[in-house]
């Protein structure tokens, strides 16, 4: 998929309006349209990579950011010392339905283990 085709680097441009909770050089993390939990904060690189694999191999270090964002996030939205999950769903066979890689921050409630 093309970065002019991809909804979250839409959000990134301001293209699509989003609630947008942090923003740095590198990385936005905004609420999710379809909150699965009290907290759920996708936190996203602004450039476009398809999955965490991808971004992975591509630039480790913006991984990094990516997951210290989601960390501040949890601790912003106080769920850091309650417990919070942070989930990259890869691929279309675990659920990935937008493929511009998100840290899914899920909190504020009782999670279970396995998830579904
Ligand atoms: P995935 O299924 O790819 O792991 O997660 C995609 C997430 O993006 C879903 O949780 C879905 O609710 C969220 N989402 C889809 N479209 C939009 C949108 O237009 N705005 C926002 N804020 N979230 C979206």
């Amino acid at each position: 998929m093309s970065t002019s085709d991809c909804l979250f680097c839409k959000i990134v441009s301001g293209e699509v309006p989003a609630q947008i909770v942090r923003e740095s050089e590198r990385v936005v993390a905004f609420r999710d349209i379809n909150p699965q939990a009290p907290t759920h904060v996708l936190v996203i690189p602004r450039e476009h990579h398809v999955n965490v694999a991808a971004l992975a191999g591509a630039d480790a270090a913006l991984l990094g950011e990516v997951l210290a964002e989601a960390h501040r996030v949890a601790v912003d939205e106080g769920v850091a010392d309650s417990g919070y999950r942070v989930v990259f769903n890869t691929g279309p066979g675990a659920g990935q339905t937008v493929f511009h890689v998100h840290a899914h921050v899920l909190g504020g409630r009782g999670l279970n283990w396995p998830p579904g």
